[in-house]
């Protein structure tokens, strides 16, 4: 190697070298010291977001742009396709789990079902054809189904359930298989078994699904005859919907509701209540939130629902 090539080379190197914001979600921070660690003897300046961290909709880009950092390295989600003007570098973390187990679980729950569709989580997407053919051997036709934030076929998200919704007509039931509940409560129209690899559990969501929907039912019915309406906004970036929660403060007010806008990063429902005086909550946020009504407090409802009720409560 000549002087100017080596001289090149060490400018490459140098400029490669830079202030990179790691993020991971909870489940994966264990992984931070390793990481950091590798990445600082290759010459960056690494900082770490201890931030809580709930999807690939929840880039730390406050923290990266406090710090300077000119890159986010996001752990353990996959892209959700919101735009950042920093650049940001996801970093998938399969988990490998023994798809002949899982169809072993599955199979004697599924002998009145055919036609099977298929979802689990991006830790184990890459495990959806193992599985396919496992049930197929069995005598099944799997169907794989694709949603919108998603980026793997088979993949959904608390959020997004398209991968179910694509192929619901044509399916006889759904197989989740994956990790806790958080997942596998798709409202979906057709039965949907869960299987849990981590603690072997297998079972219909039925019971489940019923609870979600009358909570859903319930909290439509408080936000019809509620005064005092919190309209929730988050500043997260794959969450943020202020345009959502002018029209539907606007939709309220029209029919009588007296509405506040209160905006965070992470919506802390301790903090809310010493608001003290709101009757409900329309979530325009993580669809999730309204989940944790316990937590709230009060009923909490997503923006569609609030929107069926205004349009309800005009008609009448
Ligand atoms: S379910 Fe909520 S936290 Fe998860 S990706 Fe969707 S918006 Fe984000």
């Amino acid at each position: 190697m000549n002087a100017f090539s080596a001289k090149s080379l060490n400018l490459r190197v140098r400029k490669e070298i830079m202030k990179i914001l790691l993020q991971f979600p909870e489940g994966l921070k264990k992984l931070a010291f390793e990481e950091a660690g590798r990445l600082e003897k290759e010459g960056h300046e690494v900082f770490v977001s201890s931030a809580e961290c709930f999807g690939a909709c929840d880039l730390a880009l406050e923290e990266a742009k406090a710090v300077g950092a000119k890159k986010i390295i996001h752990w353990g989600h996959s892209d959700f396709g919101v735009k950042s003007r920093i650049p940001v570098e996801y970093r998938e973390y399969p988990i490998q789990i023994d798809a002949e187990k899982i169809s072993a679980m599955v199979l004697p729950k599924l002998s009145k079902f055919k036609k099977i569709g298929l979802l689990t989580t991006v830790q184990h997407v890459g495990q959806l054809d193992e599985l396919r053919q496992e049930l197929e051997r069995a005598g099944k036709t799997v169907l794989v189904g694709k949603g919108v934030r998603t980026r793997y076929p088979g993949q959904v998200l608390g959020c997004d359930f398209g991968a179910a919704k694509s192929i619901e007509a044509k399916v006889d039931c759904f197989v989740y298989f994956g990790g806790g509940l958080f997942h596998a409560l798709a409202d979906v129209g057709k039965p949907l078994l869960r299987a849990d690899p981590f603690s072997g559990k297998v079972g219909w969501m039925d019971e489940e699904l019923a609870k979600a929907r009358s909570r859903r039912k319930g909290a439509m019915n408080a936000l019809a005859v509620a005064k005092k309406v919190g309209i929730l906004v988050s500043t997260k970036i794959g969450q943020k919907n202020t345009r959502g929660a002018l029209v539907i403060k606007k939709e309220l007010e029209e029919v009588g509701k007296i509405c506040l806008l209160l905006v965070a990063n992470k919506l802390e429902f301790n903090g809310l209540a010493n608001f003290g005086s709101f009757d409900c909550f329309v979530n325009t946020a993580c669809p999730r939130i309204s989940d944790d009504t316990e937590l709230a407090g009060k009923p909490v409802i997503n923006l569609q629902d609030a929107r069926v009720v205004a349009r309800m409560l005009v008609k009448k």
